[in-house]
Formats: C-alpha cells, structure tokens, sequence
C-alpha cells in the first residue's frame, strides 16, 4: 500500500511538474524544470532518512555470511565472475547437502529491504542496504532454507539472518552471495558477462 501511495505521489510530482514545464515552454519559452536527477536522488533519500534516524546501524566493518567472521568450515565453490557469476558460491567444507540449514550471518549493520521467496532459480531471498563510509551497497543472500528476518528490519552485523538452502532441491546447498554498489537493480539472473553494479564479494570484504 505504501509503494501504491509513493507511486501515486511520484506521478502526481512528475505530472505536475510536466505540465508547469508545457507552461514554461508556452508562455516562458524557457525547458526543462525537472532536475533529471529527480528520480535518483528520491530513492537515496528513503535511506537517508533511514540511517540518518538510526546511525548505530550504519556498516563499519564486513565479514563472511557464514562461520563468522572468517568463514571457518567453508569454501568458494564458484568465485566472482567465473562462468559469468555475479557473486560467490558458498559451501560447507564437507561437501554435498552437508551445509543445509547451516546460519547465514548478516555481513554488516544494514536495513533489510527484501526477504521473501521469489521461486524459480532463486528460491528464498534476503536483500540488505548497507550505508558505509557515505556510500550505499547492496548484498544479496539467495536459495536460503529458511528466512529470520522480515522487510524493514534494521540489523547489526553477525545477526542470524537465514539458513543455507537448495532452492527447493534445485541445487545442493549453497549460499550465493552478491555484493551491489548499486543499490537499486533488479534481481537479475545470477550470472552475465557485464559486472556493472556488481563487486567481487569476497574481495570487498576482505578489504572492508
Ligand atoms: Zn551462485
């Protein structure tokens, strides 16, 4: 409902906005009123106010999803940008489904901005909107087993925040992780040949 509100208010400004323009145009012969920025800058508001009202939840530091805070007892079964994956593979060190239902960890202080299951390759889904350093980043939990925490939550790092899952049978368990420093695209498919947007998950945590 909120969404359908905003929805409602950005269409009111936007059509509001195109028709002082039209104004402009006819009577002013002067263009363009709508900072094309408008949009973007909108969007990154919703967080600011967010970490702004709750700075004890903006990031310092990242670690590993599992065996916290060095990922103990797991490997990187497919590495970022190996086969075109936008992410890292996680797996339990025993191999097979021996990781099912293992904790998933949040890798910083972050707002949850998505958890639900959105089926197909993906299964279970958690998103975190971290703010560091000034900057907004995006990581993305997928396939998990079970969901702990629901939209709009704010966490710290090392929160219990899933299990590691198979997205229903359709893989042996894993957890792939993607690390965004753009916050705003969709989902995506889990591989392609361009990384705009995307980060090397494992290097960005070890250096932050
Ligand atoms: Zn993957």
């Amino acid at each position: 409902m909120k969404k359908v509100i905003s929805i409602f208010i950005l269409s009111f400004i936007f059509f509001s906005g195109k028709e002082k323009r039209n104004t402009a145009v006819m009577y002013k012969n002067t263009v363009s009123i709508i900072d094309p920025n408008f949009f973007t800058q909108d969007r990154y508001a919703t967080y600011d106010s967010i970490f702004t009202q709750h700075p004890q939840f903006i990031a310092k530091k990242f670690d590993f999803p599992l065996g916290k805070p060095n990922a103990k007892g797991y490997y990187n079964a497919q590495k970022f940008t190996k086969n075109n994956h936008l992410g890292d593979d996680w797996n339990g060190n025993g191999g097979g489904n021996s990781d099912l239902g293992d904790p998933i960890y949040s890798i910083a202080n972050g707002y949850v901005s998505f958890a639900k299951d959105i089926k197909g390759g993906w299964g279970n889904v958690i998103r975190i909107i971290h703010q560091y350093k000034g900057k907004y980043y995006e990581s993305v939990y997928a396939h998990c087993q079970t969901i702990k925490v629901n939209k709009g939550d704010l966490i710290k790092k090392g929160k219990l925040i899933g299990a590691i899952g198979n997205a229903d049978g359709k893989y042996l368990a894993h957890l792939h992780l993607e690390i965004r420093d753009n916050i705003f695209m969709d989902i995506g498919g889990g591989y392609a040949k361009k990384t705009e947007g995307y980060l090397d998950p494992t290097k960005f945590i070890q250096k932050n």
